[in-house]
């Protein structure tokens, strides 16, 4: 897929829209920016960004003042990918490039260091919002490999610090629409909070003791501090493979001891290993959460931030015997036109 292409048209698609908002403004400002081709406000910012959920982040705040191109292609493991290399050229184009950091995506940050302009902005939005001392680290992301447990965008009280940094973000580097970014940020807070307050409503209907997450794919460490789940286990080594038999059985054990009645797998990493262990122990095997793949399509009502991390929270709550009928009646739509490039 030609990621500049789709910037180049939304470009185009935009101008109508920085025109009017010139005429209807009294301010100097906005009417010399019209006369400038390189302005922002008449071409839009062109934001790269990395994982989904953060295009999805980005694109609620910046709405269509911008073009947003994806980098990682939703459904392939964040963890491991290597940018291919046109990806160099869409940075060449960034005027900003937001990733996890955390050491997600450190090969995309480097083609970022190497190939955005000399003014544009990089930012690791995991390494502003997480002081040091609050790095978790685990058995999929141990200590010793520096590396420490990435997952913050799935607890909502961090994403919303991420919400925080993309609009002062936006806002410096865009001040003509700074009002639509307030606006926008405002709103997606909101949202995120009602999301946030649905989750401790309804995970308080789940049975005593039962609040705990054995899952294929370790990414739900800062949401279990934050909203008092124990995450008993995660089974995906820090290499990416299958676990070691001795650690499956060690598995299995602590299964049967505190009686798991689901674990749950990863959509985007597939094992045999969970369906093995489910098989032993009795436990049900769910197999759909996912980190970093939006449900549905581009342009489909749920395939946005809010919509992924309330499938989550209702299959995890569903899954060890709650109800979630507080997650149910939330309007999860995007507050701001979606238009981000999402490459499957
Ligand atoms: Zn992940």
């Amino acid at each position: 897929m030609n990621l500049h292409h789709s910037r180049a048209l939304l470009a185009t698609a935009l101008l109508p829209v920085a025109l009017t908002a010139a005429c209807g403004s009294s301010d100097n400002e906005s009417s010399s920016a019209a006369e400038n081709p390189s302005s922002a406000s008449e071409a839009g910012l062109a934001i790269v960004s990395t994982v989904a959920p953060i295009t999805s982040i980005v694109a609620n705040i910046a709405g269509d003042k911008a073009s947003i191109s994806g980098v990682v292609p939703e459904g392939t493991n964040s963890h491991t990918f290597e940018p291919p290399p046109q990806v160099s050229s869409v940075m060449e184009d960034a005027d900003v490039v937001f990733v996890n950091g955390l050491q997600l995506e450190e090969p995309t940050f480097e083609l970022a260091e190497q190939n955005a302009p000399e003014d544009a902005t990089i930012i690791k939005l995991g390494d502003e919002v997480l002081p040091e001392e609050d790095y978790l680290y685990d058995f999929s992301f141990p200590e010793e490999d520096g590396k420490p447990n990435p997952h913050l965008w799935t607890d909502p009280t961090y994403a919303i610090k991420y919400a925080d940094v993309i609009k002062d973000t936006l806002v410096e580097r865009d001040s003509e629409n700074a009002a639509y970014y307030e606006e926008n940020h405002e709103k997606f807070v909101a949202k995120a909070t009602a999301l946030s307050d649905a989750l401790k409503a309804d995970q308080a209907t789940i049975p005593a003791g039962q609040k705990q997450l054995l899952t294929y794919h370790d990414a739900y460490a800062y949401f279990a501090k934050t909203y008092g789940w124990e995450v008993i286990g995660a089974v995906q080594p820090s290499n990416f493979e299958d676990p070691q038999p001795k650690e499956i059985a060690r598995i299995i054990d602590q299964v049967r001891e505190r009686q798991v009645p689901v674990i749950f797998g990863s959509e985007v990493f597939p094992s045999k290993v969970l369906e093995q262990i489910a098989k032993e122990t009795g436990a049900r095997y769910e197999d759909t959460l996912r980190d970093d793949d939006l449900p549905g399509k581009p342009g489909d009502s749920e395939h946005s931030w809010l919509g992924l991390m309330r499938y989550d929270y209702v299959t995890m709550i569903k899954g060890l015997g709650g109800t979630t009928d507080a997650l149910d009646a939330l309007d999860v739509t995007d507050v701001a036109p979606d238009k981000a490039d999402y490459p499957q």
